[in-house]
């Protein structure tokens, strides 16, 4: 297929639009989508400035709002040049960078000027920064408010990088008014120390090579009574709270009695709890180690049912890579390796697959993926839907085309993945950010257009 570079048109019998997947003809200008009509209407369009999707699905550009860069500072862990290539090729158009891993992290004003220059001219898709709360910097928190962070994270328990401490109730307690002022979200990191404490003193004769040895030194009650301690700040203060990576289904009660009684709470969970079990992971594959981690399979399908619940909003990547070599696969250590999963063009692929073998619409996966995480961070007025007014930031892929997952094929800097092998559907043929072609066919194309993105009403 050859692809237009700028169209002026898209016709496809199936577009995602909002909530369905229609025939239908998008009209672009000025890199926004200006009309939907039906299919037949492509107005005074030149051939040349049509594309005809034929049997492939034009959706929105996917909304990441859980990637670790890495950059400055851990380049060689991931980079804006590779992170925002691989993002391209799994259509995703933005992307929001965590607060941590690069140095310095993102916790004060300086810190995210560093880190906007060094993203500078790099970027293939639109990316925008969250902050950090950490002890003592809640002074600095308006400050990267008003420079347009799109929200802060915090973590309750050690976040794997001294540089990036851990918060205590008693920091939350002086950072909750601030934030409430603010008005800004707060995600967080929701593992309590207590309970991953405790279980670490049954665990010293235990193989660390097992992945049940692993599992079990992070219980479901860290997360269980970490939310807990969340829902209630978040009904005590006006705070927007946002649970990142949603792994333990203990939790679901918890956010479906909270957002029952109107509390300011959202959750998202991530490809990897969806779509593998802790009892498919052999012993020493370090590549499938995260916080939390995956945990069986009968849980993972109570995951399923809190996403088409709506108790758990949206599904986002956590991609979180790092060198191979400190994944420590030769030991196959679980205790030594770096927690952190990195398959950020695999993320849609994946939940489509499993979306698709639960028998649930195409649409769906959509909402999870754009839609819903636009809005956690202010951006669902322009992103997230193909709509009359909003970007023209769409990817068109196969949805019934399979294919093996070849580490080596993927665009992020490491070739590190739980997929390796893996036959997934839905392949993304190509991706367009502000109706330009910035992907096709296996490569980037063009020189990075990607914009760095402020939140609205930022300076
Ligand atoms: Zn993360």
């Amino acid at each position: 297929m050859t692809w237009p570079v700028a169209p002026g048109v898209v016709r496809g019998e199936r577009i995602a639009t909002s909530k369905v997947v229609m025939p239908a003809t998008l009209h672009l200008a000025g890199g926004r989508v200006m009309r939907v009509s039906h299919i037949d209407d492509v107005g005074g369009a030149r051939a040349a400035e049509v594309l005809d999707a034929k049997n492939l699905i034009v959706m929105p550009g996917l909304v990441d709002t859980h990637v670790h860069v890495n950059e400055p500072g851990r380049t060689e862990w991931e980079g804006f040049a590779s992170a925002t290539r691989a993002a391209a090729a799994g259509g995703i158009t933005t992307l929001i960078d965590m607060p941590l891993n690069s140095v310095p992290a993102t916790t004060k004003a300086s810190a995210l000027e560093k880190k906007r220059r060094s993203a500078e001219k790099q970027c293939r898709v639109d990316v925008g920064f969250l902050g950090g709360v950490v002890p003592g910097n809640v002074n600095e928190l308006p400050q990267l408010w008003a420079d347009g962070v799109f929200g802060f994270k915090c973590f309750l328990v050690p976040s794997g990088v001294n540089e990036f401490r851990n918060v205590s109730v008693s920091d939350l307690q002086h950072t909750m008014p601030m934030l409430s002022q603010l008005n800004a979200p707060l995600l967080v990191h929701a593992e309590l120390p207590g309970p991953i404490e405790a279980a670490a003193a049954d665990l010293r004769e235990q193989d660390p090579r097992a992945y049940a040895t692993y599992l079990s030194s992070r219980p479901a009650t860290a997360e269980y009574e970490a939310v807990q301690l969340m829902v209630s700040f978040a009904r005590r203060h006006s705070v927007r709270v946002h649970i990142v990576h949603v792994s333990a289904s203990e939790v679901i009660p918890l956010l479906r009695d909270a957002k029952a009684d109107r509390v300011s709470i959202t959750a998202e969970t991530c490809p990897h709890y969806l779509a593998i079990s802790a009892e498919q992971i052999p012993a020493g594959a370090t590549e499938f180690k995260c916080a939390p981690p995956i945990r069986g399979s009968a849980n993972r399908e109570s995951l399923w049912h809190a996403l088409q619940e709506g108790v758990l909003d949206f599904v986002v990547s956590d991609h979180s890579p790092c060198p191979p070599a400190m994944k420590k696969r030769e030991s196959g250590d679980f205790f030594a390796a770096w927690g952190g999963v990195a398959s950020l063009e695999l993320g849609f692929p994946v939940v489509w697959t499993e979306t698709r073998a639960r028998s649930l619409p195409f649409e769906h996966a959509v909402r999870w993926m754009c839609e819903a995480p636009a809005r956690l961070v202010g951006l669902h007025r322009n992103k997230g839907r193909l709509a009359t007014g909003y970007q023209a930031d769409f990817a068109l892929l196969n949805p019934l085309e399979l294919f093996e997952v070849n580490p080596n094929a993927l665009h992020q800097r490491h070739p590190t993945t739980p997929y390796a092998g893996r036959t997934l559907r839905g392949r993304v043929h190509a991706t367009y950010l502000r109706g330009q072609l910035v992907y096709a066919d296996g490569d980037t194309v063009g020189s990075p257009t990607g914009r760095l993105l402020k939140r609205e009403g930022a300076a």
